[in-house]
Parts: structure tokens; sequence; C-alpha cells
């Protein structure tokens, strides 16, 4: 078949223009990765009732400012009770006393999502599988069906929660706990398959007793510790809305960081509500600081946004740590905000395929 080229006079010159013009873009992108302030390591697509942004007009919002981003729906669907709400349709776990269910469609949706990208954008990306519920046995299961299902999607799986305020109780279903052989079962193939583990679990109960000790601490570094293969990220450092920070937090973190059997914990400063504490005062800022300067390798940086309408809400938290950033030394502040997640992630991605190859009949087309 003969093409006519007539407004580039012949298929050579044709070829070397394609050249330039692929030279170009790359050089963009290029430029564009340089210039970005972070990747994220903790970012929902969707919200408690499964709606969000669409993924095409979520890379729109990332545009050059951020470089790539982990991509999770939510677990729970806030159940929309007509006896109990009526016509307000509930949007948010805190708007109703309706319950919260497991949703397992939301990897389902995610993996489709992250399907309709091209493989340029795919690579911005690193989905993850949380639609289990932790306190089944066959959550695991779950995860390999989903890896079987969706081969060349996932890099890990979460963000799930354990022990979270006001959300824990609303669960229709058994409360989870860091001492059940479900969370066991589920980590062991987290390390088998290399899938990073982003959980949350708050360190304390809200409104605690001054003084106490942190009602979670001991159980959830013995889950660590019994999980010395996993790669996991502790969300939020364990605070919430209300379970503030205990006196002792910074002196907790920095002994789990020295602490040789939870080398592969790392801790996710996302959320709001902790940029909050941590901005809070002077004092708060520097401790923080101190803490990442002292070890770069073990924080990162993410937003915990959900369903972002546009940059300037996406960007929020990051913003909000404004005063927190010169306070940082050039290269912990690069570990924490880039470096980390690409050196965790790129490590999964290359395992969950390993893994893939080794146990998905047929890889799929793509
Ligand atoms: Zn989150």
């Amino acid at each position: 078949m003969r093409i006519r080229l007539t407004s580039f006079g012949s298929p050579l010159a044709c070829a070397a223009l394609i050249c330039v013009v692929l030279l170009l873009s790359s050089g963009t992108t290029a430029a564009q990765s340089k210039d970005y302030l972070f990747n994220d390591s903790h970012f929902h697509l969707t919200n408690y009732i499964q709606e969000g942004t669409d993924i095409h007009d979520f890379l729109k919002v990332m545009g050059n400012k951020v470089g790539r981003s982990t991509l999770f729906g939510i677990p729970l669907q806030q159940q929309w009770s007509y006896r109990v709400d009526g016509d307000r349709a509930p949007s948010y776990y805190l708007n109703s006393d309706a319950p919260l269910y497991y949703y397992s469609f939301t990897d389902a949706s995610i993996a489709m999502a992250y399907r309709s990208l091209s493989k340029e954008e795919r690579a911005r990306f690193d989905p993850m599988i949380t639609g289990f519920n932790p306190a089944d046995m066959y959550a695991a299961d779950h995860i390999r069906r989903v890896l079987q299902t969706f081969p060349g999607v996932f890099s890990g799986i979460g963000e799930f929660t354990i022990h979270k305020e006001f959300v824990s109780a609303k669960i229709e279903s058994e409360l989870a706990s860091l001492q059940d052989k479900a969370l066991d079962r589920l980590l062991d193939f987290a390390a088998e398959t290399g899938l990073v583990v982003l959980i949350h679990n708050d360190v304390d109960v809200p409104f605690a007793k001054e003084g106490a000790p942190p009602a979670y601490l001991d159980q959830l570094k013995a889950l660590f510790k019994r999980h010395p293969n996993a790669t996991i990220i502790w969300a939020h450092i364990g605070v919430g809305r209300v379970v503030r920070p205990v006196k002792e937090q910074a002196a907790i973190v920095e002994q789990m960081v020295q602490d040789p059997e939870l080398s592969h914990v790392y801790f996710d400063i996302s959320w709001s509500e902790v940029a909050k504490y941590i901005v809070a005062s002077e004092a708060s800022r520097t401790n923080a600081a101190n803490m990442i300067n002292r070890y770069p390798d073990r924080f990162l940086f993410g937003t915990d946004e959900v369903a972002p309408a546009n940059q300037e809400a996406y960007l929020r938290v990051y913003n909000q740590y404004g005063s927190l950033w010169p306070l940082l030394d050039p290269a912990a502040s690069e570990k924490l905000r880039k470096g980390n997640y690409e050196r965790i992630f790129d490590q999964a991605r290359a395992k969950v395929r390993a893994w893939e190859r080794a146990h998905v009949k047929r890889s799929g087309s793509d």
C-alpha cells in the first residue's frame, strides 16, 4: 500500500519529523518528572459511596505537580438506609448512623480505570487492592483472585483498616483485630507476592485516659514483627481526628524506627489531620522535621485526598505542610516526597509481576 505524504515530501523526511516530535514529547515528560512536587503514597480515587474522580480527569489534576500516585477506592460502602436517613442520602461515614459494609467491587472498578489508560499514563499509578474484610480468613484468597483476574495491575493492598475511630464500630461485620489469624494470613500472602501493605490502625482509642499506655501499640508492633518479609506502611503514624498523638508519640516512632525487627515498616504523614498536628507549633514542626532528617528513608508523604475535584483541592495537604518543608534537609525532603515512594513501589511492581508470571496461567494481553 502506498501512503501519500504530500506535506512532508518524502517518507524519510516524515520519519525524521516523527523522531523530532517523539524527542520533544519525551523531553517534556522528563522535564515534568524533574519538577514535580511529590509522589502520592496515599490516595483514594473514590469515596464512601464509591463515587469519585474520573481517572483521566485525575491525571489532569495531577498535572506536572505530582509524578506518581497510589490508586485505591475505599473498601467500605456507607449504606443508605431509608429507614434511618429518609431522603437525606449520606455520602460520608460521619453523615449517618447506618452501617458500613465491605464492597469488593471497588477492586474491579480501580483495575478497569487503570486499564483505560495508555501505557505511559499507567506508569504513573500504583493501584492497590482494598475490597476485603480483614477479619475473614478468606481475605487472602480474595487478593489472590484479584491478581489472577487483573494481572499486571496491582502493587499493594490497602488502605485497609483495623482500628479506626468512628469507623470500626460502624462496620456491619465482626470487628477486625490485630490479633486475628486472618490478618496474619493476609500479611503472609503480601510477603509472598511482594504487595506493599498500607494499614490504618489508630495507636490509641478515642478520648483515651490520660497517662494510659496507647491501646493498640503493643499489638501492632507484635503484628509487624510477625511479618518481617512484608513491606508495611503504617498510615498516618497512627493518629486520627480525635486520636491525638500520644504524649510520647515521637519517642514511640523513634523507637520503632530504631528497632531492627521493624526495618520493614514505613510511616506515612498523609491526611490533613496529621498535618494539623505536625504544623501546630514551632516545637511540633521541629520535632517532626528532626525525626525525618534523622531517618529520611522511613517516611513517606501522601495526601489522603478522596476524589479531589481540582488541583487546588488535591494539593491542600501538601500546602498545609508549607511550614515543614523548609525545615527538612534537601536530601531528606526529596526522599520523603519522592525517593522512598519510588524505591518501595518499583520493588513491589517487579516482585508482584514476577509472582504473577509464576502463578497466573495466562498473563493477559497487558
Ligand atoms: Zn486514607
